[in-house]
């Protein structure tokens, strides 16, 4: 028997010891200065996390929900509206879109990436919408709801096709707001403008989460917004701090959707680390795929417009959750990013949706599985996954045998 010692599905420990006395300083700065919401920690964060996306703004606010939710308001988004986006992501893609009063709306995924399918998205508008060219505004045709944006998710940390999607919502009046709340510093290379773009930098506006266990994680609840359009950014500053434009005068009702300064201190010693992290996630991609070449399981599709992140690593395969079973028994952490989509939710009861309306959806869902993957992982551990993975499939071939 070689080693049989655990390995989580993700290490939220190792980084925070070996960073533990800056953050600490970051925190007792907090203390010294009384700034505790707001102040130059949150204020340096935003400087320096607009310009690790390439993005000119951010906004940093309570979380990656909150992101989105206070994104989706500033644009103007709310009752009788319609936001397109995928059923294979986290349900806070979504539910910040209804808690503005708009609907979501639901297109397929492109079965080889787990992205929005812009090809799903052309269709959904060609027949289902109808569009005045005077205005270039798009209404649904059979309840005429205005389709006013849509929302790739760059699921794992790899982006969706940007160009294509871009094209297709200039074409028909979209905003395009990127969920990018699990690919912090993910590119795209774009045929159009013939550069490498990096997430957050692309759409109207970018959501980011700093949820612990994201690439970059704070210690607590954070998230983010990247943009190019100061009007924007000024109105989600407003929208995340119960809508006043300055103290006591409130243009509208907002949120408490702020960053507080422990957190933002601490993400600043973190954000240090991520172009190292990155690269340590990206080769440990790398050795999975390399380790998994000849195993019978599909490992993830990188198209060469894309340089993927790694916040997981999916594999595909057929007795899913027998595999996930024999890898608990043996101490090795798996998830399922995510076991159900959102348009067969409970939750989403309500929407009219069934099973098989969006296929690919609900093909990945029942075979995919979330290997372990954290910037520490170690080649050793890596070759016991695999190991354990093609042993898991050796016996299921001969199951009969001793
Ligand atoms: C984590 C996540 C969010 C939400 O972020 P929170 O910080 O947990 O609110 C939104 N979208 C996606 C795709 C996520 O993975």
């Amino acid at each position: 028997m070689t080693t049989t010692e655990n390995i989580p599905f993700l290490d939220l420990i190792t980084p925070h010891v070996e960073l533990e006395a800056e953050l600490l300083e970051a925190a007792q700065r907090a203390l010294r200065t009384g700034y505790f919401i707001g102040g130059p920690e949150v204020k340096r964060f935003e400087d320096d996390f607009a310009a690790y996306c390439d993005a000119k703004l951010c906004v940093g606010v309570g979380s990656g929900t909150d992101a989105l939710r206070l994104t989706y308001l500033a644009l103007g988004i709310g009752c009788g509206d319609i936001v397109i986006t995928v059923p294979h992501t986290f349900i806070a893609t979504t539910e910040s879109i209804s808690q503005t009063g708009a609907r979501v709306q639901f297109v397929d995924i492109d079965e080889a990436t787990y992205n929005l399918s812009p090809s799903a998205l052309r269709r959904f508008l060609q027949t289902k919408c109808r569009i005045d060219p005077a205005t270039k505004t798009t209404t649904c045709i059979a309840t005429g709801e205005r389709v006013k944006a849509v929302v790739p998710v760059h699921i794992y940390g790899q982006m969706a096709d940007m160009d294509a999607i871009q094209e297709i919502a200039d074409e028909y009046g979209l905003l395009v707001i990127e969920d990018a709340a699990q690919a912090h510093g993910a590119k795209y290379f774009s045929t159009k403008q013939n550069r490498w773009l990096t997430a957050g930098s692309i759409g109207v506006a970018g959501c980011f989460s700093f949820y612990p266990g994201k690439n970059l994680g704070a210690c607590g609840e954070a998230g983010a917004v990247t943009t190019a359009d100061e009007e924007l950014a000024a109105r989600i500053r407003m929208y995340r701090d119960h809508g006043q434009r300055k103290k006591y005068y409130h243009d509208v009702e907002g949120y408490n959707g702020r960053l507080d300064a422990i957190q933002a201190g601490m993400l600043s010693v973190k954000l240090k680390r991520m172009p190292l992290w990155t690269e340590q996630r990206q080769q440990a991609a790398e050795r999975y795929n390399a380790l998994l070449a000849d195993v019978d399981v599909l490992t993830p599709f990188e198209p060469a417009h894309s340089k993927a992140v790694y916040h997981l690593y999916v594999i595909r395969t057929k007795n899913r959750d027998g595999l996930m079973q024999y890898l608990a028994e043996r101490e090795i952490g798996t998830g399922i990013h995510y076991p159900i989509p959102l348009h067969l939710q409970v939750a989403y009861t309500g929407h009219f949706y069934k099973a098989g309306d969006f296929p690919i959806a609900e093909a990945v869902a029942t075979e995919i599985v979330s290997l372990p993957m954290f910037p520490h992982i170690t080649a050793e551990q890596q070759e016991r996954v695999s190991a354990e993975i093609e042993e898991f499939l050796a016996k299921q071939k001969a199951p009969f045998e001793g």
